[in-house]
């Protein structure tokens, strides 16, 4: 590629683990180094570009403000990326959506601030074209390489459409589901990570979200059917991707 590329990663509500994430990785240096980042907000502020070649977005959109400010991002990206889940399906801040909002934000920043919050936190997808998603609460560093690699050869990695179970039983581990009857949602959530948690016996969360083909209603059946109660179901449903539309329905039925 002959001209430098210019690249931004923007955050939102996040805890900005994802691009903790990337900075941990061994070949951090080199990836910010390709990507020419001119803002990244733990180690790199400069002033706003008009265009960005490609722009990594990472968090949630919980305000108004953000909804602008997201806008002036699409409009000035030539790729743009959905960084993590939080960007994908608004991740972990969308538990809120589901208890008494206002209770759950006096308890936190005390009463009279985030007037602007909206009702429901949604990924950024909601509200703008996304070019490409990488999942993973946080992102995994194979895809973050993976996409680098794509990139530059100007074909980007197509997305793992196969459950983490795939992975799992690949892995030879012992089914938490079948055999300790825990609420693991690996047979409905994008695999990709190489059943991470499942390979420490930690039932998978479903922090890729929802595949596109999940039988989501049967899921819960099956949840029932291993005496898994509503309350833990509902539980594991909320957690990442509770507003995507593939879960909204079913967490509705479960209270
Ligand atoms: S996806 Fe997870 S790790 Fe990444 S910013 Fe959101 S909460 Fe943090
Ligand atoms: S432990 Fe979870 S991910 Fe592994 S095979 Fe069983 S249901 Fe699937
Ligand atoms: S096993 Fe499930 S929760 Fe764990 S990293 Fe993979 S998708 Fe996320």
């Amino acid at each position: 590629m002959g001209k430098k590329i210019k690249s931004a990663l923007r955050s939102f509500t996040s805890c900005s683990g994802c691009q903790t994430e990337l900075l941990n990785m061994k070949e951090a240096f080199e990836i910010l180094t390709k990507f020419n980042f001119v803002f990244f907000p733990l180690i790199k502020g400069e002033k706003e570009l008009d265009k960005y070649d490609i722009c990594f977005v990472e968090g949630a959109i919980t305000n108004k403000d953000q909804i602008f400010e997201l806008k002036k991002i699409r409009k000035k990206s030539k790729l743009l990326v959905a960084f993590g889940t939080c960007a994908t399906y608004g991740g972990i801040a969308t538990i809120s959506d589901f208890d008494d909002k206002k209770e759950i934000v006096e308890e936190v920043y005390g009463s009279g601030i985030n007037k602007h919050s909206l009702k429901k936190v949604f990924g950024i997808g909601n509200w703008i074209n996304v070019d490409y998603y990488m999942r993973g609460c946080p992102v995994i560093k194979t895809e973050v390489l993976e996409f680098a690699k794509g990139y530059f050869k100007e074909k980007l990695p197509n997305e793992h459409l196969y459950p983490v179970c795939v992975e799992c039983r690949q892995k030879g581990n012992r089914c938490l589901l079948a055999e300790d009857h825990l609420p693991c949602m690996g047979a409905i959530t994008y695999g990709g990570c190489k059943a991470l948690c499942t390979s420490e016996e930690i039932p998978c969360q479903g922090c890729r979200g929802p595949l596109p083909t999940a039988d989501v209603s049967a899921r819960v059946k099956v949840f029932e059917k291993f005496g898994i109660k509503k309350e833990d179901i509902r539980r594991t449903f909320i957690k990442f991707a509770g507003t995507s539309k593939k879960y909204r329905r079913i967490i509705k039925n479960l209270k």
